[in-house]
């Protein structure tokens, strides 16, 4: 067992089951032994690989996208420019230097990361050296001014709660202990308020899903963006209300088994997008739109023609698969989808109008 597993069987022992959010939080980001804490987990030879280290288009894209929405509000200066979870920072890199084109928006930038894990905070610094960047701790510390904000696979990393329909309530799922070892379980039934709603959709049997913190950072945001302006464009794997066991455990790029080895696989869930369009109060919501029918819409076919002028052999088939695997469906195409809040009234950011 890793070192967090023997940590959460000691604590499991003492004091009983924990939730699959306390379980998902330990292994993801546990100051010591979390695994964004721990490593830099991106790429061929790390666990998985997200839009913006596949291909420079991807973050060059948004840039312009957040760029042209700065325009079409008027160019509000200076504006926070925010990422979530940013990870290496390559997209936030892409993003200023396609966005440099556009006169002013990078001098009126004030940007601003979200990042809880001290190791990636170090790769971001590297990566962004030639920009003036901070970092905050929570979304509560942005500043009151107008908010243009990118989150790509942030959300999916939040913890997640699980709930299995009873005829008399809602049955927790948990991480307790079986022979000594981690296992999954059931709480006794309970009813929960939170979860009321879905006895219109579900059976008894049925497992609902929530994400507790994705709503007071979307609060956060959509309260900024209706007061001061701005666009929040949230990017992730997932689809309209959950249904279904959907927790992934991914190590070498392979599925693992979550409970196996905790904080040395990442851990995602689908984000439930309906679930943020809910708590955006005050903001215009986009139409949910997959990322291949975004970027194609933001003419990611010309730029990829545009940088193939200049490549050839490998360089230029690794070029080409990386335009299909970020826009075909049955690549991340359908599979990411993409939604952007912004003030009522305002226009919608280009490659998301309804
Ligand atoms: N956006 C990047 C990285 C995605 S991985 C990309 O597309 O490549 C998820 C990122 O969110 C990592 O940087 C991780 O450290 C960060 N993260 C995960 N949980 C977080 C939390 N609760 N608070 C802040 N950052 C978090």
């Amino acid at each position: 067992m890793t070192p967090l597993g023997e940590l959460l069987i000691r604590q499991i022992r003492a004091s009983g089951p924990i939730t699959i959010a306390d379980f998902m939080a330990a292994c993801l980001t546990h100051p010591e032994h979390g695994y964004y804490t721990t490593r830099d987990p991106f790429g061929a030879r790390g666990d998985f690989t997200t839009a913006p280290e596949i291909s420079q288009m991807f973050g060059e894209l948004i840039g312009l996208c957040l760029a042209q929405t700065w325009i079409d509000q008027g160019r509000p200066t200076p504006f926070t420019l925010v990422e979530l979870g940013p990870g290496r920072g390559t997209l936030m890199a892409d993003a200023l230097r396609a966005a440099g084109v556009v006169p002013g928006f990078t001098d009126a930038a004030r940007i601003v990361l979200l990042e809880a894990s001290a190791t990636l905070r170090d790769v971001q610094r590297k990566t962004l050296a030639a920009r003036q960047v901070s970092w905050v701790d929570s979304v509560d510390d942005l500043p009151d001014a107008p908010l243009f904000l990118v989150a790509n696979e942030f959300f999916d990393a939040l913890p997640i709660r699980q709930f299995v329909r009873d005829p008399n309530g809602w049955r927790e799922r948990q991480v307790g202990l079986r022979d000594d070892a981690l296992a999954f379980g059931l709480s006794a039934p309970a009813p929960l308020d939170a979860l009321t709603h879905r006895f219109d959709d579900t059976q008894p049997g049925d497992l609902v899903e929530t994400c507790a913190p994705a709503r007071p950072i979307v609060e956060a945001i959509a309260s900024r963006i209706a007061t001061h302006g701005g666009v929040a464009l949230i990017i992730d794997y997932g689809g309209w209300r959950s249904l279904g066991n959907t927790l992934q455990a991914l190590a070498s790029h392979e599925p693992v088994d979550p409970l196996a080895a905790p904080g040395q696989a990442d851990l995602t869930a689908p984000v439930d997008f309906e679930a943020l369009a809910q708590a955006a109060e005050g903001v215009a919501v986009s139409p949910l739109t997959p990322q291949g029918v975004f970027l194609e819409r933001l003419g990611i076919t010309p730029r990829a023609e545009a940088l193939a002028q200049n490549l050839t052999g490998d360089a230029l088939d690794q070029h080409v698969a990386a335009h299909r695997r970020l826009t075909q469906p049955e690549e991340m195409g359908s599979l990411f989808k993409v939604l952007a809040l912004t003030p009522e009234g305002t226009k919608p950011p280009p490659g998301l109008d309804p």
